[in-house]
């Protein structure tokens, strides 16, 4: 029998996920020797047995592991000259070398798994009703993690000390919290506490029981869960859900809902395949899909829209929540003020959200990386990405092409999200809001700084949108001035959304993509937004678009449809009598927006399609003015569904007849 001993490198998103305890079972399996550790952007592996076991544990690490194994890529090296013990299989402390060619990956936040689940339930466990409970197989990562390799010590769980109990759990190789870096149980873990409005700490009560009364009273309650705080309330209470509305200042905007589990989401949406299985996924992002008309919801939850954005419990609180509800769905929105970002401590929270809780929930383990949920929308062809944060970032995207230079590209100003890529991995940061507000410009520099640093990363180029104006370009440029990065490319906004829509497909060499926006700076300084490009990830061409129309009050004009409805009967030829917009707005309102439209110079034209359907929403009486952004979109969404298909609208493409570019798409007749 011919002893072997050989290194393994495994790259990929291999920590944080049961990784080195899979690799210690199979070794025993296979009786080999030697050790697994993590590394930064790697784990490795020294190992020595019988050339027959040794070949089998490698092919056992690629059927068998815990991760897809097709998002590893496994380095064997023969490697007669390594000193492994002959007695023992061990997990040794990570190393955290640099190394060359390897990309650091943090592992992304996974929900409570089924057999946690089963002993969270069981009252002869230790861990009943738990509220930190986690193993290998789930619970927090991104959202603790202070450094990397992922091991306890560098993340939010170091303050614990582990009982004796947990101590024996994680060092025993059978045990399925063997190496569960944030493992922990009611004796050493974190602890829940409940507070009022003032900050002070209810501690005569039990904080799950205090929680779940205000709820069934109709109450709200500031809850803060993995990525930060989420005010909850009960989904099926008209009055809970109107308070929210008031105190959050939020008019219309549809809420998310938390469903009991999977039977009460399909109570409340229709569901396929494809949605279910994302509802249920370890990332456990909101579903956007159809709402049922039986859904049992107060009708302030989403008033006016077709779909309703459900998700299923995925921290353990959760499901100690709905253990005594009786409501099957609750409202659970992001813990913040309109544009601020969701606040992740408790002294933000109640400055944040002490106007709007009644009650808050709260707990001593410190969120290292702010993410709201993620939402992913069910269509005909699978669920598509909407907005990713919670449960996938930052685990990296594979890039389609090579990346020489390490680069920081900083989007769009709302829904702003930052990229870090270099080679074929590309890291998205979570997602934020609009970056107009200062809060969120803060909270977006400093998960930015986060990343950079525990992922070594230093840009050597910066991307930025064409767009001086928005605080992403003013950040790129800023970060290239401090820390002397010469290279700097400002890409047109559309362009952008081509080769991204490209790479989420896959997709290489030339497309025409269509991009249906609200609005984005044009290569010829207009506004854009209703494009048809030509081109791949390197450069496009305006091949056609939707025919410009004045914008009277800029940004006002997004906000109040009516605006832009007057836009599009001046350049019909007729008058906001005939079309009925009268009765609907106000006249002086109305004269106002003439005045101003009388003055082209004073207005920017704009092609985009998003004020083609705020113009169609004003004249068809649905909404003159908007309380969020896509609000006319959707609410002509839910009208559209409720009528039988009735053909197309009518238009004219100008130029269609000449090999000039870019043609016009006439869009006044469909107006
Ligand atoms: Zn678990
Ligand atoms: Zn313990």
């Amino acid at each position: 029998m011919s002893r072997v001993r050989c290194t393994v490198d495994v790259e990929g998103p291999a920590q944080g996920v049961g990784f080195r305890p899979f690799v210690h079972r199979l070794a025993a399996r296979y009786e080999l020797t030697g050790s697994v550790c993590n590394e930064l952007g790697r784990v490795h592996i020294e190992v020595e047995g019988e050339e027959a076991r040794l070949a089998s544990f490698i092919a056992a690490l690629h059927s068998e592991s815990p991760v897809l194994a097709k998002s590893l890529s496994f380095n064997v090296e023969v490697n007669t000259a390594l000193h492994v013990e002959r007695d023992v299989f061990r997990i040794a402390a990570s190393r955290r070398s640099e190394l060359h060619g390897t990309t650091v990956i943090v592992p992304a936040d996974l929900a409570t798994c089924e057999a946690c689940l089963r002993e969270l339930n069981d009252v002869n466990d230790r861990r009943f009703s738990h509220a930190f409970i986690n193993c290998t197989q789930c619970g927090p990562r991104a959202s603790i993690v202070l450094d990397m390799p992922y091991d306890r010590a560098r993340t939010a769980m170091a303050p614990f000390a582990l009982c004796e109990r947990c101590q024996h759990e994680y060092e025993s190789p059978d045990d399925r919290r063997f190496h569960a870096e944030p493992v922990a149980c009611p004796s050493c873990g974190p602890q829940l506490r409940v507070l009022d409005r003032a900050g002070a700490v209810q501690s005569e009560v039990d904080p799950v029981a205090r929680v779940t009364a205000a709820l069934c009273a109709g109450d709200i309650v500031a809850l803060k869960g993995i990525g930060g705080f989420h005010l909850i309330c009960d989904a099926t209470n008209e009055r809970a859900v109107v308070t929210l509305r008031q105190r959050k200042g939020r008019a219309r905007k549809p809420f998310a809902l938390m469903a009991r589990d999977l039977v009460a989401a399909t109570a409340l949406c229709t569901l396929d395949d494809a949605a279910r299985a994302a509802l249920q996924s370890p990332a456990r992002p909101i579903v956007l899909a159809a709402r049922r008309h039986d859904a049992r919801i107060a009708s302030q939850v989403a008033p006016d829209v077709a779909t309703l954005g459900v998700m299923l419990p995925y921290a353990p609180i959760h499901h100690l929540l709905f253990r005594t509800l009786p409501c099957d769905a609750l409202v659970v929105t992001s813990g913040n003020r309109s544009d601020e970002p969701i606040a992740c401590d408790d002294a933000e929270a109640l400055k944040q959200l002490g106007g709007i809780a009644d009650l808050f929930l709260t707990h001593d383990r410190e969120i290292r990386l702010r993410m709201e949920d993620s939402v992913v929308r069910s269509t005909a062809r699978g669920v598509a990405s909407v907005r990713r944060s919670r449960g996938y970032a930052p685990l990296p995207l594979r890039s389609a092409f090579e990346i020489a230079t390490p680069t920081l590209a900083l989007g769009g100003h709302q829904k702003a999200v930052f990229a870090l890529g270099h080679g074929r991995s590309v890291v998205l940061g979570p997602h934020f809001g609009d970056l107009g507000d200062y809060a969120a410009g803060v909270a977006f520099r400093g998960a930015l700084a986060h990343l950079e640093r525990v992922l070594r990363f230093a840009p050597q180029q910066i991307v930025h949108d064409l767009h001086p104006d928005y605080a992403t370009t003013r950040l790129a440029l800023e970060r290239a001035a401090e820390s002397g990065v010469q290279e700097t490319v400002a890409v047109q906004h559309h362009h952008a959304h081509l080769a991204s829509a490209m790479a989420e497909h896959g997709l290489s060499g030339e497309v025409i993509g269509v991009c249906f926006d609200g609005s984005g700076l044009g290569d010829d300084g207009t506004l854009w937004g209703g494009e048809f490009l030509v081109g791949g990830y390197a450069q496009s061409t305006r091949a056609a678009h939707l025919r410009s129309v004045a914008l009277p009050g800029g940004d006002r004009a997004a906000r109040e449809p009516y605006r832009v409805a007057l836009a599009y009967l001046r350049e019909c030829s007729r008058s906001a009598r005939e079309a009925g917009l009268e009765g609907l707005v106000d006249a002086r309102a109305l004269t106002q927006v003439q005045q101003l439209l009388a003055v082209p110079a004073l207005c920017a034209r704009t092609s985009s399609a998003g004020r083609l359907f705020d113009a169609v929403a004003s004249l068809a009486g649905v909404v003159q003015v908007a309380s969020y952004e896509a609000e006319t979109g959707m609410r002509l969404e839910a009208l559209a569904a409720t009528c039988a298909p009735c053909g197309s609208y009518p238009f004219e493409i100008a130029g269609a007849d000449t090999t000039a570019q870019p043609r016009v798409v006439d869009t006044r007749r469909l107006v």
